[in-house]
């Protein structure tokens, strides 16, 4: 019994031991333990030098890490122009587009429907059906952002803010004059990629004054219904986002069709506008990306060859990003989106003395449905219209 009574005694003196030795390394972490802060005295002069401790492996974190005398600068990116959305509507990036785009009424047999696919860029509007299925034979240049706040009495109360830096190239009350109604047109130079357009029609109301430089957010306007085709129930901010295609279009107008023109080189058919949805959530996702990057991404649906006058088309001067290959040759073959977007122009040896298709995408439908009319055919063949020519002469500064 006794010597049992010894070996009790001897465990409880090694835990005890044990625990000393605990706490004492527990002791030795910098924080909890006061009585260790006692900091050493330190005289003018003196070097204090903790002296050198052996720590346990798991103790060695606790120690300050040494600095290091030159630790590399961290590159940061920055996108060459910032976006935002120009409402307080910002459901697109909530994944919800039917927040996000206005409606279009469409008359079906079974009665009037709200789609708000109307809304959105493309072609999306005037279905019918063909042998190919159904067919949207009607082209929005660009989206339709329903108010985000409406009064008592339905009136749209969104303001309207600049998408981006850059400068206000336009602003116009005369809302007869165009389906745009009221609209404001501003610049936007994006590095050496050129300058991009965003548009804002159907204002209510505009506080810009052109020539104005303003800062991405800055107040625009009010959102309203001005403008053909729209009423106060579809009241929307139409944006558009895209390339001016040239920068003597009331010279190319007076010769094309001569028709007065208010607008100088702000008129609707010397915009060209990008998918301004996709683009903008495609910015937010990666702000990095840039307009001319997505339109790079785009599939081709066709290709025209302009004739060489002897020099760069302006276009491509304008727009670096959008020439390619190697030096100039016979002719200028110039790829377009369906919508007609140009975003490539490149060399061809082929002689052209007029704008031709040199290639098109095989559809078993008319082109014209899947190109705003700016060509006929079908298959693998296709010709220019007398649009499609007027806008290759835009296009290409062929006149
Ligand atoms: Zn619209």
């Amino acid at each position: 019994m006794s010597s049992e009574k010894g070996l009790r005694r001897w465990n409880a003196v090694l835990v005890l031991v044990g625990l000393a030795a605990l706490f004492y390394w527990i002791g030795r972490k910098p924080a909890p333990a006061p009585e260790e802060e006692t900091a050493p005295v330190v005289t003018p002069g003196t070097i204090v030098r903790e002296p050198p401790k052996e720590l346990p492996p798991d103790q060695e974190m606790a120690l300050p890490k040494p600095v290091e005398p030159n630790p590399p600068p961290r590159v940061v990116e920055k996108p060459l122009l910032e976006f935002s959305l120009p409402t307080d509507n910002q459901s697109i990036f909530a994944s919800q587009p039917e927040q996000f785009f206005m409606f279009v009424d469409r008359y079906t047999p079974a009665g009037q429907i709200q789609v708000w696919e109307g809304g959105s860029y493309g072609f999306v509007r005037n279905p019918r059906e063909t042998a190919q299925g159904k067919v949207f034979t009607k082209f929005h240049e660009g989206i339709d952002i329903a108010p985000a706040v409406r009064d008592a009495k339905g009136e749209p109360q969104d303001q309207v803010r600049a998408i981006a830096d850059g400068v206000v190239a336009y602003v116009t009350m005369s809302s007869r004059t165009s389906n745009y109604g009221n609209y404001v047109v501003m610049l936007h130079q994006i590095g050496t990629t050129g300058v991009f357009y965003s548009l804002y029609a159907h204002l209510k109301s505009t506080s810009a004054v052109a020539g104005q430089t303003v800062g991405r957010g800055s107040t625009l306007g009010m959102l309203g219904y001005t403008g053909s085709g729209i009423d106060r129930r579809r009241a929307h901010l139409h944006l558009e986002i895209g390339l001016v295609l040239s920068e003597r279009f009331d010279q190319y107008n007076a010769k094309s069709k001569g028709l007065a023109n208010p607008h100088g080189n702000y008129h609707g058919s010397n915009l060209i506008g990008l998918n301004a949805a996709d683009f903008l959530a495609a910015n937010h996702a990666e702000p990095l990306l840039m307009p001319d990057q997505f339109l790079r991404q785009q599939e081709v649906y066709y290709k025209v060859l302009v004739p060489n006058r002897g020099q760069e088309l302006e276009l491509g001067q304008r727009y670096p990003w959008l020439r390619q290959g190697g030096p100039a040759a016979a002719s200028w073959e110039i790829s377009f989106t369906g919508p007609g977007v140009p975003i490539a122009i490149a060399p061809s040896a082929y002689t052209a003395s007029f704008a031709t298709v040199s290639w098109v995408k095989p559809f078993g439908g008319y082109h014209s449905w899947n190109t705003r009319s700016m060509l006929g055919g079908s298959g693998n063949t296709a010709t220019l219209t007398a649009e499609g020519n007027r806008m290759l002469t835009l296009t290409a500064g062929d006149f």
